[in-house]
């Protein structure tokens, strides 16, 4: 069978290690004859794969104490209500920062709750998309808190500065980009990420939290997107997306015996400079992000030739490289090379780009 890397954006393939010891352990999960899908959420076995799984990500990423970290539903979307809903307080204006599809759609579910103040970080440089460093973001004086995502995944897009915006609450949708790379979160007061790209499989969302912003939830928060009720029900207010869970925290345990985020970055930044490095070299290839933005996560790419990306999807799948076609708004194609994918695996991607080039350029 032909070696099959999975480029998709998410949901996003998972380490072979940990598919393949959930597998052997499904239907006998440790010895109670039975898969850890259909057991009590409450049971003191499932209660110890949570608070493992929460100590594992607490370790990779160095959360202080005094962050929660929150076990959701509801996806990145849902925290866009989430946010407004727990962090505004009685402030009616939140800043938005506008990098891409994902901050706007963030900006569109915020207008229910609040007038978002967007400040608009899209630019153009010598042709090239880009953001405005941090510098020139002009926070608004009342504003509750500053949102952005840091990787915007169908733009291609990344905001690689750390914030530092003193006094003011930074909320970051981390959904594309959460543990590729080390962060000082104490610089922030919420993150928060849909598992299905970097973490594990759909259903789960992980919130960290300073504990300072509980207590402050609009009273028409639904109790599952209420931070605090949450926190107080060690995130078993309603019953979690337990096997999501469950196989994040393998995944957690898998980046740890990698050497954690310190090496996942070292590798990711090898397979960005590997994948940027052949289009960039190519006039076949092309991508219009200024290098300074280019996401390590997701790389958009068109060919020249547009009459030929039909054929060039055809024959990627063909040579086992998968789901490459680009998001629905942008065309073109889009790698998504999140932790589990292998350097090996944008190898073979980069071989193909170049032989099919060799072919048809
Ligand atoms: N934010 C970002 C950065 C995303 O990439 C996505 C999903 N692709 C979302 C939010 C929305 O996530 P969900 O589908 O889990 O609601």
């Amino acid at each position: 069978m032909t070696q099959v890397y999975n480029f998709s954006s998410g949901p996003a393939m998972l380490p072979a290690d940990v598919l393949r010891r959930a597998q052997n352990e499904l239907c006998d999960w440790q010895g109670l004859g039975t898969s850890v899908m259909e057991i009590s959420h409450r049971s003191k076995e499932f209660i110890q794969v949570a608070e493992e799984a929460e100590k594992d990500f607490r370790d990779l990423l160095q959360i202080p104490s005094n962050y929660k970290v929150l076990f959701c539903h509801g996806g990145g979307r849902g925290q866009f209500a989430g946010v407004p809903l727990n962090i505004l307080g009685d402030k009616t204006t939140a800043d938005y920062v506008d990098g891409g599809y994902w901050a706007s759609s963030a900006v569109k579910e915020a207008h229910k709750y609040c007038n978002p103040n967007v400040i608009d970080a899209k630019v153009t440089v010598d042709g090239l998309r880009a953001i405005k460093p941090m510098s020139e973001w002009q926070v608004s004086e009342n504003s509750a808190y500053l949102h952005f995502c840091p990787n915007e995944t169908i733009d291609g897009i990344a905001i690689h500065e750390a914030p530092d915006f003193g006094d003011t609450v930074v909320v970051a949708d981390y959904s594309s980009s959460i543990l590729s790379h080390p962060m000082d979160v104490s610089r922030f007061g919420v993150i928060y990420a849909g598992a299905q790209k970097n973490i594990g499989p759909a259903g789960l969302t992980l919130v960290i939290v300073r504990e300072d912003l509980l207590g402050k939830a609009h009273k028409a928060c639904p109790s599952i997107l209420d931070y605090t009720v949450l926190n107080d029900n060690d995130s078993m207010f309603n019953t979690p997306p337990t096997f999501a869970w469950y196989l994040s925290g393998l995944v957690f345990k898998w980046l740890k015996e990698q050497g954690g985020v310190e090496t996942m970055d070292k590798i990711n930044r090898a397979k960005a400079e590997l994948l940027y490095g052949v289009i960039d070299k190519s006039d076949f290839y092309r991508n219009d992000v200024a290098s300074a933005n280019r996401s390590r996560m997701n790389v958009p790419f068109q060919l020249a030739d547009s009459a030929l990306d039909k054929l060039f999807l055809e024959e990627s799948f063909a040579a086992g490289l998968h789901a490459l076609k680009g998001h629905r708004v942008v065309g073109g194609m889009r790698a998504s090379i999140y932790n589990a994918m292998p350097l090996e695996g944008v190898k073979a991607l980069t071989n193909f780009m170049v032989d099919f080039e060799r072919r048809h350029g």
